[in-house]
């Protein structure tokens, strides 16, 4: 389970995939399922299910996304345009927020 906030992605986040079928595929983390140490991500990692036909679909073929683990996101920093490592710093006011450990960037506002 991943707990540090260096490796934490969340919502809406942007990653890019290093590992795996979908290697160098950009999207937008729609769920952290943090028990599994596994993300959803809008149109990755898409696996066809086939739904039977009932009086609220035609049923047939239809894509959604499977989770797949954080181990093979990255963070997209946009102002790197790449997938980078997290690091972590705290503000005068107090609020501990992510950075980006290439560029500094404060990614949380
Ligand atoms: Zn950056």
């Amino acid at each position: 389970m991943v707990t540090n906030i260096k490796s934490r992605i969340r919502r809406d986040d942007e990653v890019v995939v290093i590992a795996g079928r979908d290697k160098g595929a950009r999207g937008k983390v729609i769920r952290v399922i943090a028990a599994d140490g596994r993300v959803l991500v809008n149109k990755i990692n898409m696996i066809k299910r086939h739904t039977r036909q009932s009086q609220d679909s035609a049923g047939g073929i239809i894509e959604k996304e499977a989770p797949i683990a954080i181990s093979n996101v990255q963070y997209f920093c946009s102002n790197c345009d790449a997938g980078v490592r997290l690091g972590a710093k705290q503000l005068e006011d107090g609020r501990k927020v992510r950075t980006c450990r290439k560029c500094g960037e404060v990614l949380d506002r």
